[in-house]
């Protein structure tokens, strides 16, 4: 199996629950490895930027109010399948949907301020993670 990196976010309501230590716990229980993390307030900029993909849907403005209303927690996670795997951690993406244990099952409260964000694919994972770190702040360990 392939050791992947992928970018998840602790996104802005999960971090002012104080959660972030449990989200992560969660990451370390499955055989994920944090290889780079860091806190950020985004801009609005940036924001838009990192949801590009998403500017024309309808709910892409309260989506970039709820990702700048807050610090979030933004991590590289590094192990065998570690995109699907951090994706299965997460848990569908409105909570009431998704599978009871998950992430979003657990800590999200409505299907737009849902807790996390996990990178989809192996190239959104290469563009995401390059987006928030430098290659020599990522550790392989
Ligand atoms: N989102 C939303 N309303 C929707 C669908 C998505 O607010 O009807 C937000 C939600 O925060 C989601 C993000 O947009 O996490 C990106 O949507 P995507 O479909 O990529 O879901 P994800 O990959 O995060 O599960």
């Amino acid at each position: 199996m392939a050791i992947e990196r992928t970018l998840s976010i602790i996104k802005p309501d999960a971090v002012a629950k104080n959660v972030i230590g449990q989200i992560v716990s969660r990451f370390e229980a499955a055989g994920l490895k944090v290889a780079a993390a860091r806190m950020v307030q985004l801009s609005r900029l940036e924001a838009e930027q990192f949801y590009a993909v998403h500017k024309e849907r309808p709910f892409f403005k309260d989506l970039v109010d709820f990702m700048i209303s807050g610090p979030v927690f933004v991590q590289v996670l590094e192990g065998e399948n570690a995109i699907l795997k951090n994706r299965e951690l997460m848990g569908a993406t409105d909570p009431k949907k998704a599978a009871a244990g998950t992430i979003r099952a657990d800590f999200a409260d409505s299907i737009d301020a849902n807790a996390v964000h996990g990178s989809d694919a192996t190239e959104t994972a290469a563009v995401e993670v390059a987006f928030f770190f430098p290659a020599l702040d990522v550790y392989s360990r």
